[in-house]
């Protein structure tokens, strides 16, 4: 925020009010960020932690900072310099030696409320209360993972809605959540249940046909929780009797199901899979595309003309080559994933290589939880840099959450989120796989570094 900003331009789209206020805050970072070492909040009553290491990523500019020294004040980063650590008195000092810390990494595309091998026939004994409890032990996989930040992306019964209040509480450990409740879709599509026979008449809660019931289905799924709005614009992998090559809502339903939710401050991810899906919702204005498995050349002109995010969701292309066989999945999707894969593979590497604009979402829950890492390697697999990487886990997804004034990066203000490893994942990506220390919020959950007490072995 720089100095000579005026609230005049802003007046028509904020309350002048928050201009203000908005203005003299910019004011404050700034003089904030010419003190160095000058500790900003109430460092008596807030507990103090200093962390130490050997590097620090920084995603605006993809370089490491050498010998960084991070000062937390609560659950926020106080300060960030480098060299010897200044001397609080009463403050914690963790001292990572030579690894490289990274701010906590974001999953945009989770399904935190079911497990690889629940789908299928299985997933209708599930209950909407197992549903939230195996959100809970899949939160605690993800965070330890050193996933501080999720979007989660479909969940029956407002099960997300439930985990991310849980964790918003306190009551059990998870990564931070933005949750979108049932994904809207047409009937007997991706986001339909069509396991049942007609004389069951059942319907998925997202179900909605029609400008109108597209509009009213927003409505009701912001009422009850959503942060953001998932739909199906395409057929899927996992369901039953339909098709990925072709495309499910109208442009129109489209259009007006994206306006709605902007209007009610709600950005959009779309599942899509065909090119015409993907096209039509880029024109409707959707704020990303998941998988977008046949993205064309238009569709790549398309998506960078309207800055839409790509969510390219590759590790689950890799591990299902090496273990769907295991997996005793339903005869359709092992036919649609022959297709899939290969299509996947060499249409995200085009995407890359064009510049598309990529955020990391990793579809956990069609693979076991806690194996997001995975995503780092793949996307460099296709193609991206480690940096490049490393840039759509953190910044990039911050920027599609809306997010980009609180997580994302090591910086004044930001909630005290970060991860570290040893070694440098610049030059071995694989490292991120498995990371040795995780903080979110201040509070350390996974310390295999210097070995102090973290939260979840408390717990
Ligand atoms: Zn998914």
């Amino acid at each position: 925020m720089g100095v000579g900003i005026s609230c005049y331009g802003w007046i028509r789209r904020v309350p002048f009010a928050a201009c203000v206020l908005l203005f003299f805050f910019g004011i404050a970072s700034i003089a904030n960020s010419f003190a160095q070492n000058t500790f900003v909040g109430d460092i008596k009553s807030a507990p103090t932690v200093v962390v130490r290491a050997g590097r620090l990523f920084e995603p605006a500019t993809g370089r490491m900072l050498e010998r960084p020294v991070i000062v937390i004040v609560g659950n926020k980063i106080n300060a960030v310099s480098n060299g010897n650590p200044p001397s609080i008195s009463g403050a914690t000092l963790i001292d990572l030696g030579d690894a490289t810390l990274l701010p906590g990494f974001i999953d945009v595309h989770t399904h935190l409320t079911f497990d690889a091998g629940s789908g299928g026939y299985e997933s209708l004994g599930v209950s909407t209360p197992r549903a939230a409890l195996i959100g809970a032990k899949n939160a605690r996989l993800t965070l330890l993972a050193g996933f501080t930040t999720v979007r989660n992306v479909g969940a029956e019964g407002y099960a997300d809605v439930a985990l991310r209040d849980a964790i918003n509480a306190g009551d059990v450990i998870g990564p931070r959540m933005q949750v979108s409740g049932p994904p809207l879709g047409i009937t007997g599509g991706h986001c339909d249940n069509s396991l049942l026979p007609f004389e069951f008449h059942h319907s998925a809660e997202g179900v909605a046909d029609g400008p109108e019931a597209v509009m009213h289905r927003v409505r009701e799924v912001i009422k009850y929780g959503a942060d953001v709005v998932k739909f199906c614009a395409s057929g899927g992998v996992f369901s039953k009797g339909d098709n990925p090559l072709l495309e499910q809502y109208s442009p129109e339903e489209m259009k007006v199901l994206i306006e709605e939710s902007h209007r009610l401050g709600r950005k959009v991810a779309t599942h899509a899979h065909s090119a015409i899906s993907i096209k039509d919702a880029v024109r409707a204005g959707v704020d990303s595309i998941e998988h977008g498995i046949f993205l064309d050349d238009e569709g790549i002109a398309l998506m960078k003309g309207h800055h839409t995010f790509l969510v390219p969701t590759s590790y689950p292309l890799f591990w299902f080559e090496e273990h769907a066989s295991e997996m005793h999945l339903p005869p359709w999707v092992m036919e649609k994933s022959a297709v899939i894969i290969p299509a996947a593979k060499k249409n995200m590497a085009k995407a890359f290589r064009a510049g598309v604009r990529v955020a990391l979402g990793t579809d956990a829950g069609v693979y076991p939880h806690g194996q997001n890492g995975g995503e780092f390697w793949s996307m460099v697999e296709l193609g991206l840099t480690p940096t490049q990487a490393l840039q759509s886990g953190t910044v990039n997804a911050a920027e599609l959450m809306g997010w980009s004034d609180r997580i994302g990066a090591i910086r004044e203000g930001m909630f005290a989120d970060m991860v570290a490893v040893k070694g440098d994942p610049l030059s071995d990506i694989r490292l991120l796989q498995h990371v040795q220390f995780v903080m979110k919020d201040g509070v350390v959950y996974s310390n295999e570094i210097s070995g102090a007490n973290s939260a979840a072995q408390a717990r």
